[in-house]
């Protein structure tokens, strides 16, 4: 890869906390002890006997941008923790849905030391993530992947890979173990606490945490989209095309960076809204693929850009099993239809084909958890602070289909606050990402990946907290917590 690292070796080992031999020092590995398998206990679950595979100290359900910086940060702070995930690689949407880059938070001095972290890794490996002008993270879904991998395996994370999380037990609102399905069959897997992080809140609504799911106006789940990236494009073309040629100023970037984009049903009118409404007057796309369609280089995959789009209908809910999986089909349909318009008519695209599926649908929004604290819109407006604040944030209400925000003021944010991420119906479980305690609206806001693995990291040193202090974990404070150890300390 010909990316540069714009500052020196010598000065990025110094930011990333590496050794020249490219160890990284972290104080607390040696206090984790290894995650071993248990042999010969089991466990009585639906009239059978199954093996418990782990007993561990913190259980995270779902490997997506909030469930792994959960698992990181609860065994940096040195609690045996164990990963489950239902695909083969960790980074959920980011990876497994082809959902790039990071959005930019819009909100100053956002970063978390884990996402500081995870920037000054994707340099490290010369992914050159920062375009300098839009403040996105451009990374690389299979570097990033990579990425996670080690810093589990530095921090020993036992990742649990194509591992799905089924059912719970729990009594006196306690979760005492997890039933999962890993390639051998059924097992259990015991903690001190869970997190969920699964995105759809499954193991909160297994324990009978209360739930909302979709827009109470409405009924319906944000639009799903069927995300995957096209490889023989030629950027330079497309680049020409669209900045030079039609002028389009919405593209900010230089190359190597370039996003397109066109959204019919948003205010913003952007140059190819002409190109895709040709295709519905020829007959060769349908109004709803046309609708929709953004795509962005990806950096170190030369020549390849990663399509959000098409956006499927919301009658396919992506809280209905059935629905969701003529959902994939629909979906699969439109992604080939809107591909090859693209290579037909798109000066860059001629020689362009689809490279890659993701592999789960883009769900924006399914079921959220109510917590102690429900985020609302007026969170949003009023910019609240909480003394429990885990993060910040100013991105949009960015709800497809229902309602596009206007931008908070330049320097503006709200907080999303610990009680955000806990319930009074269980003790020891935390909830992490695009499931915590939100409205709909809000939620279309919160759900950006950089904050939900602010959210997520926030949960791992909270899990670990409450254990060495012996306070449950739906009771501990975060404000509390020392601030050296806090990951984000409101600004009040
Ligand atoms: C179409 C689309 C476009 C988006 N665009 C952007 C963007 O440009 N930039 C941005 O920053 N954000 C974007 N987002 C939002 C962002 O990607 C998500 O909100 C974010 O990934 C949520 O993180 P999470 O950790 O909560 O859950 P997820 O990313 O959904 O990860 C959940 C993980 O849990 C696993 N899992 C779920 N259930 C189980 C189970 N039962 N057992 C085991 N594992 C399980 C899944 O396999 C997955 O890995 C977009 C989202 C969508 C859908």
């Amino acid at each position: 890869m010909d990316f540069k690292i714009p500052i020196s070796r010598r000065d990025f080992m110094k930011l990333a906390g590496l050794t020249t031999a490219g160890v990284i020092l972290n104080p607390s590995i040696e206090k984790v002890e290894a995650v071993e398998r248990i042999s010969g206990k089991t466990l009585k679950y639906a009239g059978k006997e199954i093996p418990i595979l782990y007993d561990v100290d913190v259980c995270v359900c779902g490997g997506g941008p909030s469930g792994t910086a959960a698992a990181i940060n609860a065994a940096k702070n040195g609690e045996k923790t164990v990963l489950i995930e239902r695909g083969i690689a960790l980074g959920g949407l980011a990876v497994l849905g082809c959902v790039y880059p990071f959005m930019q938070t819009h909100a100053p001095n956002s970063d978390t030391p884990y996402l500081i972290e995870i920037k000054n890794r994707l340099l490290a490996k010369g992914i050159d993530y920062d375009d300098k002008v839009t403040g996105q993270t451009w990374h690389n879904p299979e570097i990033l992947s990579l990425i996670y991998d080690e810093m589990c395996e530095e921090n020993r994370v036992k990742i649990l890979y194509q591992t799905d999380l089924i059912d719970a037990i729990s009594s006196n609102k306690k979760i005492s173990a997890v039933i999962v399905k890993t390639i051998e069959g059924l097992a259990a897997i015991k903690s001190k606490i869970f997190i969920d992080s699964t995105g759809d809140a499954y193991l909160s609504r297994n324990v009978g945490v209360d739930y909302e799911r979709g827009y109470e106006k409405t009924g319906n789940n944000q639009p799903m989209s069927f995300r995957f990236e096209m490889g023989g494009i030629d950027i330079e073309k497309l680049y020409k095309y669209v900045v030079i040629d039609l002028q389009e100023d919405w593209c900010k970037s230089e190359l190597p960076y370039l996003e397109i984009a066109e959204a019919m049903h948003r205010k913003q009118r952007y140059k190819l809204e002409a190109l895709m409404a040709r295709g519905v007057d020829s007959g060769e796309l349908t109004q709803e693929e046309a609708e929709y369609m953004q795509a962005y280089a990806i950096i170190g995959k030369k020549g390849v850009m990663s399509c959000n789009f098409p956006e499927i209908p919301v009658k396919f809910k992506s809280t209905d099993a059935i629905e969701y999986s003529q959902a994939v089909v629909y979906g699969r349909k439109m992604m080939r239809n809107m591909a090859n318009y693209l290579v037909k008519h798109l000066p860059g695209f001629e020689n362009a084909y689809i490279s890659r599926e993701a592999a789960i649908l883009g769900a924006r929004e399914s079921w959220r958890i109510k917590g102690k604290y429900y985020l609302v819109e007026d969170d949003y407006h009023n910019q609240s602070r909480f003394p429990d604040a885990v993060c910040r944030t100013a991105w949009f209400i960015d709800a497809h289909g229902e309602k596009v925000s206007e931008k908070l003021p330049k320097g503006g944010f709200y907080e999303i606050p610990y009680r955000s991420l806990i319930t009074d119906k269980i003790s020891n479980l935390i909830v992490t990402g695009r499931c915590i305690s939100a409205s709909f609206i809000l939620q279309a806001s919160m759900r950006i990946q950089p904050t939900c693995m602010s959210i997520g990291e926030a949960a791992g040193i909270a899990a670990a907290y409450s254990l060495k202090n012996n306070i449950s974990a739906n009771n501990v404070e975060w404000d509390k917590i020392p601030a050296n150890k806090r990951s984000y300390v409101s600004q009040g």
